[in-house]
């Protein structure tokens, strides 16, 4: 049963309703009776982001996800994204309602077109790393 871990950002709308409405649904897929743990709300700067981008709420969650299938856990965090109003834009790193990244799913390690384990800029973004390492010995 791998542990995972995923981050949350939401720099439009109402972040903090935004990121509480992933955070419900994914409890929804974890575990249940296994610790189910949320770092700290982060308010960051934008970064590589269009001109004028609001900030950011960030934050990354830990859960027991039951199924050993990586490809299987993407496609529902983006049905989450989706459910939650994100909307294609082909702008990149537009404001979004909710953006989803899995960053560690048990030691997988993969590289497919839809997913790369783990997630490939962990270390470059302070906004997850800070709040991953709150929960997280990485
Ligand atoms: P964005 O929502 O803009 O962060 O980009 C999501 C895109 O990155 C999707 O096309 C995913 O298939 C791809 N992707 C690659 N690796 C990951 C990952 N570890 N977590 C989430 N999405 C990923």
């Amino acid at each position: 049963m791998p542990r995972v871990a995923i981050a949350l950002g939401s720099n439009l709308g109402d972040r903090h309703a935004n990121i509480a409405a992933a955070i419900a649904e994914l409890r929804i897929l974890a575990t249940p009776a296994q610790p189910f743990i949320t770092a700290t709300l982060h308010d960051t700067d934008p970064q590589h982001c269009p001109p004028d981008s609001p900030c950011f709420l960030n934050t990354v969650i830990d859960l027991d996800y039951a199924d050993d299938d990586p490809i299987g856990l993407l496609d529902k965090t983006q049905a989450i994204e989706l459910k939650l109003g994100r909307e294609p834009n082909p702008v990149r790193n537009s404001p979004r309602i909710i953006d989803i990244d899995i960053l560690l799913f048990g030691e997988t390690v993969l590289t497919h077109p839809r997913l790369i384990l783990p997630h490939p800029l962990i270390h470059e973004r302070p906004f997850v790393l800070l709040p991953l390492r709150e929960i997280r010995q990485v």
